[in-house]
């Protein structure tokens, strides 16, 4: 008797697509990911990202509106978790009616929350507000102290506030780490940490002593509108060609900004020494 033939089995065929993995998150403060040990880049290479960025924008300036250290440092304060265009808007008529921390408490809490009611977390915002400028007047005379230990003692006001009050209006070579500057500092792998505090600190010994003072303005604004978080603009990028983060898009030929900025630091070397 012939053995009954059987088909053999086909095979099911494995899935075609693999799954799609998941999109690669930008580093942020709650999540930084895995977080280089050192940066990408010797000195003369951070040297020349540090030159294109001031050859791009020589006197960068902080977007919030202000007219003293107190009307700054209540601007810093409100900007946590806010919008710069937003704090500014909210601030347009309180700075009007009370630009010192005398008129401040004069305005009264009830006031100052109903000025910034259009900015997230008001209600503690306008409460810090009070309360830091009772304390400014209590300690210091009514004047912001230049000084991060005595700033950071103030209601309302962290190390990241300190810094800017610090840098912008005192001239200190401070850096300011916001979420902006986190993200580029850990992407590109310039200064790279868990913590703004590890952050702050690696930009500290990395930056160049002549770009100290506007360090954090350059980093903060190019994180904010060209290397953002979920996809860098890398075709409007001045450091396009020095930059080694691994998101860095592949363009066909370097931006023509990242060119032209080069091109300007090298014509200024040429008329230095002739
Ligand atoms: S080239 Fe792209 S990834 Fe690199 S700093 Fe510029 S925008 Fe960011």
């Amino acid at each position: 008797m012939s053995e009954a033939k059987t088909k053999p089995r086909r095979k099911r065929a494995a899935p075609s697509s693999k799954p799609a993995k998941p999109a690669k998150r930008a580093p942020s403060v709650d999540n930084p990911g895995k977080v280089l040990k050192r940066s990408r880049y010797s000195r003369s290479e951070t040297y020349d990202i540090f030159r294109r960025f001031h050859a791009d924008n020589p006197e960068p300036e902080g977007e919030l509106d202000y007219t003293n250290a107190y009307t700054l440092l209540v601007a810093v304060l409100l900007s946590a978790q806010a919008t710069d265009v937003g704090v500014n808007r909210a601030t347009k008529n309180l700075f009007r009616m009370a630009d010192t921390p005398q008129k401040m408490l004069a305005l009264g809490e009830d006031r100052v929350r109903e000025e910034i009611r259009t900015i997230g977390l008001f209600k503690t915002k306008a409460r810090n507000v009070i309360l830091m400028s009772e304390q400014l007047i209590r300690d210091h005379g009514g004047e912001v102290p230049e000084d991060r230990e005595a700033l950071e003692k103030l209601p309302g006001v962290g190390r990241k506030t300190a810094n800017v009050v610090l840098n912008i209006f005192f001239g200190h070579p401070t850096i300011a780490v916001d979420t902006h500057l986190f993200r580029l500092a850990n992407r590109i792998g310039i200064a790279p940490g868990k913590t703004p505090l590890d952050v702050e600190k690696a930009l500290e010994k990395a930056v160049p002593r002549e770009f100290g003072q506007h360090a954090h303005h350059w980093l903060i604004l190019h994180g904010r509108y060209i290397c953002k978080a979920r996809k860098p603009e890398c075709k409007r990028c001045v450091i396009y060609d020095l930059c080694r983060s691994p998101e860095r898009e592949k363009l066909d030929a370097i931006p023509d900004i990242a060119l032209r900025t080069a091109q300007r630091i090298s014509d200024g070397e040429a008329l230095s020494a002739s």
